[in-house]
């Protein structure tokens, strides 16, 4: 037998957008229900730097001092290393000085930092080990949600269904949502190592006609390391086997030798798609889809959170009035589209362009182009460019009662 429960907005997903939103809605007073399939919020390797425009955001909101207070690392500079030695450091201060650092914080860090500013208003509900599967419909309304709780079926009615749950929402599967348009242009394998002393916690990116790879600080004192592996080589890659693999990371960098030397199998890895999409029409009557079931970001640039939890505030602001004003139609909830929608897509495209010169395997693009970025790297061009991505450069469009 399924139970049944009211609220007015349903979140489903219990991620960076989901979160924000639900907070800032249940701040305004709105009965706000979380879902999240997952029993507590344990993850890795996701969302883990959160560069300048997150914190400007935060701080647009009036949560950022209530963030800063939970374990985080700070830095202020990010290199690219081209072919084993150039070195082009960028310094966050000279281009981000609204917000000149990027945080390094674990997202259950963050997610728990949320949670706990949310619980401070009784409007604010979350179930964990629930989970989403069909959107309930009534005419061209959608009226509410069906979910496994704790194994048991319930109903959620809500006056609005919001889809925050990720790259493969199960509410953007719904009828009605169509994706636009999808790019896919490599893997990443993720893996951890301990942080040698005195290793400057910075993002590095190492660029070369043969291997790309990210290495991050993680909290507290290790290293994230991502090997960027072109579309549809990952098969190939592991056919070769696991020694061929060892023997490229003893190439590489010195802080990769001893991970490389304990190497046995692919077991070690977490592999990620770095995919962008973006959804044609994010609402419906009912239900709007937010984050990254909207509009999915590449790890490219670090801003995936930035991005999704930018559409949440701005998401906060349009349900709040449609509950106030009564109107959940289509086209009320489309106001969050019309006011991020060109925005995000400018970001993916900058996105697109960065995976697709770096990655594909022509010489032109594998040998030449990171010569010529890095030649680039000494104008004023690429600061630029650097900035559009990590930068709110205007406040986000939301007014002033919007913020915790
Ligand atoms: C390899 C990789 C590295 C990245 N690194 C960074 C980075 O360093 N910095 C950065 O800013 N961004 C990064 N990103 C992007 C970032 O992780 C995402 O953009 C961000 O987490 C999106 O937030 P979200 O809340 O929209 O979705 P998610 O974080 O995906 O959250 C969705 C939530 O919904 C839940 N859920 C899913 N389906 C259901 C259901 N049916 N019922 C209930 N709950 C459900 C999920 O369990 C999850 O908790 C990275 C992405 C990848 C792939």
């Amino acid at each position: 037998m399924s139970s049944s429960y009211e609220v007015d907005v349903c979140i489903v997903g219990a991620g960076p957008a989901g979160m924000m939103l639900g907070g800032l809605l249940a701040r305004q007073g709105i009965r706000t229900l979380v879902l999240e399939r997952h029993r507590n919020f344990d993850r890795e390797f996701r969302g883990e730097v959160l560069m300048p425009q997150f914190t400007q955001m935060c701080r647009q909101i009036g949560i950022f001092d209530f963030i800063e207070k939970y374990p985080h690392l700070k830095f202020r500079n990010l290199e690219i290393v081209f072919h084993k030695s150039h070195v082009s450091r960028i310094s966050l201060e000279e281009i981000a000085p609204e917000a000149p650092f990027a945080l390094w914080m674990p997202q259950p860090v963050l997610l728990g930092a949320l949670l706990d500013k949310s619980k401070e208003f009784p409007n604010f509900q979350l179930w964990f080990n629930t989970s989403a599967h069909e959107l309930v419909r009534s005419g061209g309304q959608v009226t509410g949600v069906r979910a496994l709780k704790d194994g048991q079926s319930v109903e959620i009615k809500a006056k609005i269904v919001v889809g925050a749950d990720g790259r493969a929402s199960t509410v953007r599967r719904e009828d009605g949502f169509e994706i636009e348009c999808e790019e896919y242009s490599f893997d990443v394998m993720w893996f951890s190592i301990p942080r040698p002393q005195n290793y400057e916690p910075t993002v590095r990116a190492f660029l070369s006609a043969g291997r790309n790879y990210l290495i991050l600080p993680k909290y507290p004192e290790l290293l994230q390391v991502g090997l960027l592996v072109p579309k549809g080589e990952l098969h190939e890659y592991k056919q070769k086997g696991i020694e061929s693999l060892r023997a490229e990371l003893l190439a590489d960098d010195a802080v990769l030798h001893d991970f490389a030397r304990q190497l046995h199998d692919f077991s070690s890895f977490n592999v990620l798609q770095a995919r962008t999409s973006f959804v044609k029409r994010w609402a419906q009557n009912g239900c709007l889809l937010v984050g990254d079931s909207a509009h999915t970001c590449s790890p490219a640039g670090a801003i995936g959170v930035s991005i999704a939890v930018g559409t949440a505030i701005v998401a906060a602001d349009v349900l709040h009035r449609a509950i106030k004003q009564g109107n959940t139609s289509q086209e009320f909830l489309d106001q969050v589209q019309e006011l991020r929608g060109a925005y995000v897509k400018k970001i993916q495209r900058i996105q697109n362009r960065i995976s697709g010169n770096f990655l594909a395997e022509s010489t032109w693009q594998g040998k030449v182009f990171p010569i010529l970025f890095f030649l680039l790297s000494k104008t004023p061009l690429l600061k630029k460019l650097q900035r559009e991505l990590v930068v709110l450069k205007s406040p986000l469009p939301v007014p002033p009662e919007i913020r915790f």
